[in-house]
């Protein structure tokens, strides 16, 4: 465990606006596992990429079930910003393209256009409520400078059919809102804001219709191979499965698996919703979309003015998880909110919470079967943009274990070097995060 132990206590959800929201939403019903069990894919996480899996493979016959720590979403998949968009890699496109070269760029980016899509088609192959907001999504240059960067994006989207289209600063405070750092923008039609919560445990509930059973509070604490199947051990019982999926993205217990230790980078984000703003507050700001928005600084800033007028407004997070940690991003947040939008000075914070997401060495998500045992699958390495691309990991990982074969580009194939010392990890982002501070000084 490399943040507080706080950070990991399942026992409790986090006091997320979107919990707050809770009790209009029914409860997805996972007994936790209360015997000894068998099955023959046994998935350890309960978030949108464990459960993606789940559905697909119990759509295929294959018996699959899902042991959760918490309560189902109780990870980064209950608590995020909401955000339904093309991501998933703090690289962007100039980058991969140097790195990877312009075909597995343009592959990689096909597929997180498909992973939108295919929240949209689950969505409503499934009849869950996305509470979806826009259509479409901003991101704003903080400098002239990274306006190239945005035009890279925009480019990869038209070769992919998306009418994704730069916008000058004028144009941007018309259609989107004003604020005192943006240097024109990008809108992508394909994306938009959703209920992270409400998405989840639809989610759960379309595995659990499909034949998956799902198990919360059930916290996998050791983890015995032996004879070609794998033995999982609960508080309540061992759930004996032929293969495994790990599917804990910035959660993973890496004393559980040792081929998937000190890959992972987990990384703090934050989140302040605001009390909903009053028609004044609104037009002080020409707050007029309802699409989400980030902007290109390396701290970067991500907001939604929610269907209730609030203003969700999150960023990078702290890099211990002390509990006094969480008290001091909201100040933080605060500031760089008000920093942006002036007229909302003062206004109430009514929530604000934290979670994990996670990076890899190569900065880019991973996906696939250990080549030292198949019989185990993982996808992690999610930094932000899960929502999209974490369904779409778990969608491919259950049809590669029924017997697809996947085409990966090079972003998501193999697993990613191990961070040199991983116990100095930490050390490692607080180094990154004094860079990125720096580097959106310098630009
Ligand atoms: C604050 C925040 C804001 C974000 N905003 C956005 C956004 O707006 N848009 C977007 O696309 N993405 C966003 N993300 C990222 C996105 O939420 C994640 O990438 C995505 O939810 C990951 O899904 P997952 O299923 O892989 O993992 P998670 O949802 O994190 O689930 C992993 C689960 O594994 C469980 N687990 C761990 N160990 C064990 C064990 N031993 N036994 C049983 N269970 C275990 C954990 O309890 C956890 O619930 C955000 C993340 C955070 C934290």
């Amino acid at each position: 465990m490399l943040f507080h132990p706080a950070i990991h206590d399942t026992s409790a959800t986090v006091d997320s606006f979107w919990e707050s929201e809770r009790p209009g939403l029914e409860r997805v019903d996972a007994a936790p596992l209360a015997r000894d069990e068998t099955t023959d894919v046994a998935i350890i996480g309960g978030g949108y990429c464990g459960l993606a899996a789940a559905r697909v493979l119990a759509m295929r016959g294959i018996a699959a079930r899902v042991l959760e720590a918490g309560e189902i979403g109780w990870g980064a998949s209950g608590r995020n910003g909401g955000f339904c968009s093309i991501g998933a890699s703090f690289l962007g496109p100039l980058e991969q393209r140097g790195i990877f070269g312009e075909q597995e760029t343009l592959a990689f980016y096909r597929i997180l256009a498909d992973s939108v899509r295919l929240v949209s088609a689950i969505a409503g192959e499934e009849g869950i409520d996305l509470q979806a907001q826009g259509p479409g999504v901003w991101t704003f240059a903080h400098r002239p400078s990274r306006l190239k960067e945005l035009e890279a994006q925009a480019s990869i989207g038209q070769q992919l059919g998306i009418a994704s289209r730069i916008v000058t600063p004028a144009a941007f405070a018309q259609e989107a809102f004003a604020c005192t750092e943006q240097a024109g923008g990008l809108f992508e039609p394909l994306g938009f804001g959703l209920h992270p919560l409400a998405y989840c445990l639809g989610l759960a509930r379309a595995a659990q219709r499909r034949g998956a059973r799902l198990h919360a509070h059930s916290r996998v604490t050791a983890w015995q191979r032996e004879a070609g199947v794998h033995r999982l051990r609960t508080q309540g019982g061992v759930l004996t499965a032929r293969r495994v999926i790990v599917a804990t993205n910035g959660w993973l217990p890496e004393d559980l698996v040792p081929e998937l230790a000190g890959r992972v980078l987990p990384i703090m984000s934050n989140i302040t919703t605001t009390v909903p703003l009053s028609d004044a507050l609104l037009a002080a700001q020409q707050m007029k979309t309802q699409a989400p928005a980030a902007n290109t600084r390396a701290h970067l800033a991500y907001l939604r003015l929610l269907p209730g007028r609030q203003l969700l407004f999150g960023g990078r997070g702290d890099t211990t998880g002390r509990p006094a940690g969480l008290g001091a991003m909201q100040r933080l947040l605060e500031k760089r909110r008000s920093a942006l939008f002036p007229a909302l000075t003062g206004v109430e914070t009514s929530h604000s919470w934290r979670g994990l997401i996670a990076a890899t060495r190569r900065l880019t998500p991973a996906l696939g079967t250990l080549p030292s045992d198949p019989s185990i699958a993982y996808a992690f390495g999610c930094h932000g943009n899960g929502v999209a691309f974490m369904t779409w990991a778990g969608d491919a990982l259950g049809r590669m274990l029924s017997g697809e074969r996947l085409a990966l580009p090079a972003q998501l194939s193999g697993l990613p070097d191990r961070f040199p010392i991983p116990a100095l990890r930490l050390w490692y982002l607080r180094l990154m995060l004094l860079r990125a501070l720096v580097e959106d000084r310098m630009d």
